[in-house]
C-alpha cells in the first residue's frame, strides 16, 4: 500500500500521518574480505564486537525524541551479523522492542553458512528472528574459493538443515551470476542445487565490477589476481540471469523485483520498503535512513562510530532533504525495479503541484516507449516490459531524460 501523502510528497513521516517504519541494523564485521566485496565492512578483532553492539543499542535508545513510529520489519545485515554472539543480537532486538512500539511482522538476520551452529540457530529463533538470509553465492567450491568465501557447498546444505531443525520456515538464499570460473554448466548446477534446497526466497545478483573491490580493480587494470581473467563475459552473465528467471518461474517462484524471487507470500517485506520509498531507520556504522523527506547516513568507520556514540555525539552525516524533482525520479528508479510496477496516476497526482510540466513530458515519453514495447501501462500501473527488465536503466534514462 502506498504511504499517506503529506506536503504533496508521499511517504512522509510526521505526527499527522503516523505510519510504521522498517529498521535496518548494520553489523560491519566479516571473517575475511571476499574478493568482489565493495561494502564498508572489515575484518577486526572479536573484541570489537561487544562495544559495537552496545553502541548500536545506545543509538537506538537515543534515536527517539517523542512519539516513535511503530516498527513493522527489522533487517539485521552486514557484513556478517551471524558472527556476533547471539546474546548481543538478543540485546539489540530487546532494545528495539523497548524503544519502538509495534511487533514486527518480519525479522531477518543475514548469516553466512559456515557461521551457523545448532545453538546459534535455536537462539536466533527464540529471540524472534523468523527469516534468515543465507549468503550462499554459489554451490561450486571452485567459485567459492576463488571469491574468497569461507564456506563450501556442503556448508550451505548443512546450514539449511540446521535452520530448518531450529524452526525457520522462511529462508532466503543469494546467488551471484558472474563469479570467476563460472560457466554455463556450473551456473546451471548451482541453480539446480538451489532448487533442490528450495528456499522460500531467492536473490540473484550480477557481479559488480568497479574499483570498490579487489577483484574489480584487478580486472580494470587487466591483471589476473583473484582469477580476474576467469570472469564470464557480460553476455554470459545475462544468459545466466535469463536462464535462472525461467527455471525459478517454472519452480513456482514469483519474480517481484529485478533481483528477487519469492514463493507466494514470501516477498521480503522489509526490502519492499526501499523500492516503495517507505520510511526506514538504519542503526550502526554506515547505515542509511529515510523518513520520507530526508535521507541520511551514519559515519562509515565502525571505530569512529563507537567513539562518537560513547561521547554522546551524533553519528549522522550526509543529511539530504529530498526535493520534489529528486523524489519524482526515485519513484521511477526505485519503483520500476518491481515487476508489478508503479501507480503512475497516483504519482502524477502527488507531484502535479510541483512538476506539472515534467509530468506532461513524461506522459509523452511513456507513449513512445510503450509503442516500442519497452514499457507497459495497464490501467494505472506502469511497469517495465518483463523482457526488458535487464535493461531497465536504459529505459529509465529515456523516460526521465
Ligand atoms: S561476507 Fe559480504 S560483506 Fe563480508 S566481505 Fe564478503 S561480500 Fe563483503
Amino acid at each position: 500500500m502506498r504511504p499517506p501523502c503529506a506536503f504533496g510528497l508521499p511517504g512522509v513521516l510526521n505526527s499527522k500521518h503516523p505510519m510504521s517504519v522498517g529498521v535496518y541494523i548494520q553489523v560491519p564485521f566479516c571473517q575475511t574480505k571476499c574478493t568482489y566485496c565493495n561494502f564498508h565492512t572489515g575484518v577486526v578483532s572479536r573484541d570489537r564486537y561487544e562495544p559495537y553492539a552496545e553502541a548500536v543499542c545506545r543509538e537506538i535508545i537515543e534515536s527517539t525524541e517523542s512519539a516513535a513510529p511503530a516498527v513493522d520489519t527489522v533487517y539485521v545485515g552486514g557484513g556478517t551479523p551471524s558472527l556476533l554472539d547471539p546474546a548481543a543480537l538478543a540485546r539489540i532486538l530487546d532494545t528495539l522492542r523497548r524503544t519502538y512500539p509495534g511487533e514486527p511482522s518480519e525479522i531477518t538476520l543475514e548469516a553466512d553458512p559456515e557461521t551457523i551452529t545448532p545453538q546459534k540457530a535455536a537462539a536466533w529463533y527464540s529471540f524472534g528472528f523468523d527469516r534468515i538470509s543465507l549468503g550462499a553465492q554459489s554451490f561450486e567450491d571452485r567459485e567459492l574459493r576463488a571469491a574468497g568465501r569461507m564456506h563450501r557447498r556442503e556448508d550451505i546444505c548443512r546450514a539449511v538443515d540446521l535452520l530448518r531443525a531450529a524452526g525457520f520456515r522462511n529462508i532466503s538464499m543469494d546467488l551471484i551470476a558472474g563469479l570467476p570460473h563460472q560457466t554455463r554448466e556450473s551456473w546451471e548446477a548451482s541453480v539446480s542445487q538451489l532448487l533442490r534446497v528450495f528456499p522460500e526466497h531467492v536473490s540473484i545478483y550480477m557481479l559488480e565490477i568497479d574499483e570498490g573491490s579487489r577483484l574489480g580493480r584487478e580486472l580494470l587494470e587487466g591483471g589476473t589476481r583473484y582469477s580476474a581473467e576467469a570472469i564470464p563475459s557480460d553476455d554470459a552473465m545475462a544468459e545466466f540471469y535469463e536462464s535462472a528467471c525461467a527455471r525459478l518461474a517454472a519452480a513456482g517462484y514469483e519474480h517481484y523485483e529485478i533481483s528477487n524471487w519469492g514463493l507466494p507470500g514470501r516477498a521480503s517485506r522489509h526490502n519492499l520498503k526501499y523500492w516503495r520509498r517507505e520510511p526506514y531507520f538504519g542503526f550502526g556504522a554506515g547505515a542509511h535512513s529515510f523518513d520520507g523527506v530526508t535521507r541520511w547516513a551514519n559515519v562509515h568507520d565502525q571505530a569512529r562510530y563507537v567513539a562518537l556514540i560513547e561521547r554522546g555525539t551524533s553519528v549522522r552525516e550526509q543529511m539530504e532533504t529530498i526535493q520534489p524533482l529528486q523524489a519524482f525520479h526515485e519513484e521511477f528508479f526505485l519503483g520500476l525495479r518491481q515487476l508489478e510496477g508503479i501507480d503512475f496516476e497516483q504519482i502524477a497526482r502527488d507531484y502535479q503541484p510541483h512538476l506539472g510540466n515534467l509530468i506532461l513530458t513524461v506522459r509523452d515519453r511513456i507513449d513512445n516507449l510503450r509503442s516500442c514495447g519497452f514499457i507497459q501501462l495497464e490501467g494505472e500501473r506502469l511497469r517495465i516490459a518483463p523482457d526488458h527488465i535487464t535493461v531497465s536503466n536504459e529505459v529509465l534514462v529515456q523516460l526521465l531524460g
